[in-house]
């Protein structure tokens, strides 16, 4: 029986126009899919409260009463329904917005019914807003009714009577007639081995909890085998490019390295950077293909680690290459490796956008014929008429800015693919790192260079505006150069655009003895990069500018951020741009400015922010607040997957025990051939062709 060749259309209650509707709004097309979408939460309804029970902090509550009596207030749009509830001791407001008509021909006084809802207080009086009601002696037992499932479902389903409530009533007989078998997905080694509820009683209770122990059995079960795939997934695939790829082999190291290391390095690597040198030295000696991720905070001093690894390569007679974001951490990157670099010999190139087309035309041939060994540049240099002789390294440079397309047209730029090294500075948490690149290697520099000074972080209302203006002048004065960034939102590019003039023109007036740069998205590359240039000579002492300063821009003479409207910025937004100070001898300051109002979430990162200069910190709480799908790092391609239960969050620990398991049976099956393990490929052939190929790219 494959219930995912079911169609949900032929099952009792839902017919084709509920079928089109579930296929259209959640992608629910088969009877598995059916069964796979859970609920998102679930109300105990298993007893009754008292009214004198109730705080604000429960989530939702079910009492038994009768409604005493009704009051409206107000008029037209402004009216409100009250109803006077008791459950014989005490009473309690029922509350309506909306529907007051029909709820006053529906529900009468002096019946014994169950109301249920979420209560919050009033003016020292408890209430539920828009509660669920009904008949008492219609309801069967609290015991027998236990924990009610809730589904997601969307406005669009909700006003087509498709709600919560209609999902539960096709699930449940679905389940009641099934329930002699459901296919099996996990082999029944591992359900043995890791405790596991089978898969029919883990839907069953999933569903329909017979109580909060099986649920959470459950649930255990499926979380772990939605990590375990995924996982399992990532894995082989990287199994199975080591058996079909070599990786070139950087046997020696040479003059250029050993000649840079001894004498051009302006100074001693931190521990961390030697670490991880140690660790990419081993990769690229194994004969396997390194993909390795490396993570380390602004001004960790990646950059040179990287150009390290592109020295070693160059000494075993490949090329190397390295890609940034934008044109103007290209340009960044390419002064200060010359500068590193100085007379060593290493023949290194620029290429971006704006770079000419005759210069272009000869630099591709320097390229083919192999007599240019470093190549710097934006994505002008995956371009297919980018031809390398023989490139063995690729680095990326903050490469949660790049698609996925563009990162995998670098590994076509060799017979074998080159090493790669890819580079963020937004912390991404082990645990997504781990399902995002379950193959990658990951490396962490987590020590700043020694003698920088911690960046303070106040964050400030708009009354302090006045202060802040005068120890702006102060900084400027004492020969420091400032930021200050406002939000850029691409739906509303027009009003920030406005703000930011605004603020231009507030700060001219306010400084007019001091110069100012503009930089910002609507700015020509040209325009933008003479604009940044004259802030980074010190030509002009502030640049305002919106967020296109986030990556990688490094004036070690800047000590001040000031980030307008902070609130608008998410957490790792906000790190990053703080990371754009503090990269010089002096002290550094990160002023968050914003509004009065801030609701409860923004406060929190407000609070973190100055609390902490630790972006691996940050990086977990934004992961909390916000969950996985908006974080920076993520955001822009989304998850290459969706998690129906699992969270990366909170299921850490779990993750963990999933891979390990994965790692294990891949180590005595690398392509899962055994007949143990048919189950196995079975799944992944159907989630291979249901997802986006990742592992295959990076
Ligand atoms: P990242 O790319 O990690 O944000 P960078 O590579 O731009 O950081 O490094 C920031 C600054 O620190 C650069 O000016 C770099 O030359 C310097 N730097 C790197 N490593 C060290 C070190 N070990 N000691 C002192 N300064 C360093
Ligand atoms: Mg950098």
């Amino acid at each position: 029986m494959d219930l995912s060749s079911q169609d949900i259309k032929f099952l009792p209650g839902v017919g084709p126009k509920k079928a089109d509707l579930l296929a259209k709004e959640l992608g629910i097309c088969s009877v598995e899919d059916l069964l796979r979408h859970y609920p998102y939460k679930y109300v105990d309804r298993s007893r009754f409260y008292y009214l004198h029970e109730i705080s604000e902090e429960m989530p939702f509550i079910q009492v038994k009463g009768q409604i005493i009596r009704f009051e409206k207030v107000g008029e037209g749009h402004n009216q409100r329904l009250t109803a006077i509830f008791t459950d014989g001791k005490q009473t309690i407001d029922l509350v309506w917005f909306k529907g007051i008509k029909w709820v006053l021909e529906k529900y009468k006084t002096r019946i014994e019914y169950v109301i249920f809802g979420k209560p919050s207080s009033f003016n020292g009086r408890y209430n539920i807003v828009h509660p669920e009601i009904e008949i008492a002696s219609q309801l069967p037992p609290p015991e027998q009714m236990g924990l009610q499932p809730f589904y997601n479902t969307s406005e669009k389903m909700k006003s087509n009577f498709l709600n919560s409530k209609t999902i539960q009533k096709i699930i449940f007989p679905l389940l009641q007639n099934i329930k002699t078998g459901i296919p099996e997905t996990l082999p029944a080694f591992i359900l043995q081995k890791f405790a596991l509820l089978n898969l029919t009683e883990s839907l069953v209770n999933v569903h329909f909890p017979k109580n909060a122990d099986l649920l959470n059995k459950a649930r255990q079960r499926l979380k772990f085998e939605e990590l375990f795939y995924i996982q399992l997934n990532i894995l082989r695939q990287s199994k199975w490019r080591d058996l079909h790829f070599k990786g070139f082999i950087f046997g020696q190291i040479g003059h250029n390295f050993n000649t840079f290391y001894k004498e051009h390095l302006p100074f001693e690597l931190t521990g961390a950077q030697k670490r991880v040198l140690r660790e990419i030295r081993i990769d690229v000696a194994s004969g396997r293909q390194m993909n390795r991720l490396l993570q380390g905070d602004v001004g960790s001093g990646k950059t040179l680690v990287a150009l390290m690894c592109m020295l070693m390569a160059i000494d075993n007679g490949f090329q190397a290459c390295i890609m940034a974001p934008t044109e103007i951490l290209a340009n960044q990157h390419f002064a200060s490796i010359n500068e590193f670099l100085g007379d060593l010999g290493v023949k290194t190139a620029l290429l971006t956008g704006s770079t000419r087309k005759k210069a272009r035309v000869v630099l591709h041939e320097q390229l083919r014929s192999g007599e240019m060994n470093l190549l710097i540049g934006t994505h002008a240099l995956i371009e297919d008429t980018v031809q390398f002789k023989n490139l063995g390294f690729v680095v990326i440079d903050e490469q949660h800015r790049f698609g996925v397309e563009q990162r995998s047209r670098l590994w076509k730029k060799n017979v074998n693919p080159p090493h790669i090294l890819v580079m963020t500075a937004t912390p991404i948490p082990r645990t997504l790192a781990m399902t995002l690149y379950g193959d990658l290697s990951i490396s962490v520099i987590d020590e700043l260079p020694p003698g920088r000074k911690p960046i303070q972080t106040y964050h400030y209302y708009e009354n302090k505006r006045q202060g802040l203006n005068q120890f702006i002048a102060k900084q400027v004065q004492a020969g420091r150069q400032i930021y200050i960034v406002y939000p850029l939102i691409q739906e509303s590019e027009k009003i920030d655009l406005q703000n930011l003039e605004t603020g231009l023109e507030y700060m001219c007036e306010v400084f007019p003895d001091f110069k100012i740069s503009k930089v910002h998205g609507k700015l020509k590359p040209a325009e933008k990069e003479h604009e940044m240039q004259k802030f980074v000579s010190g030509e002009t002492q502030i640049l305002v500018a919106t967020t296109v300063i986030e990556v990688g821009v490094n004036v070690p003479n800047a000590s001040v951020m000031v980030i307008e409207s902070a609130q608008r910025f998410g957490l790792s937004q906000l790190h990053q741009l703080r990371g754009r100070v503090g990269r010089g001898a002096e002290q550094s300051f990160c002023i968050l400015l914003t509004d009065y109002k801030l609701g409860a979430d923004t406060r929190k990162r407000m609070e973190i922010m100055v609390r902490t200069n630790d972006g691996f910190e940050i990086s977990e709480a934004d992961l909390q607040l916000r969950g996985p799908g908006d974080l920076e790092g993520t955001q822009q391609s989304g998850l290459p997957f969706e998690l129906k239960i699992a969270n990366i969050a909170r299921d850490g620990k779990m993750l963990e025990i999933a891979r390990n398991a994965a790692l294990e049976i891949l180590e005595k099956d690398p392509l899962l051939e055994k007949s143990e393990n048919r189950i196995l490929a079975q799944q992944l052939r159907k989630m291979v062709t249901n997802t986006l190929n990742w592992g295959s790219i990076s």
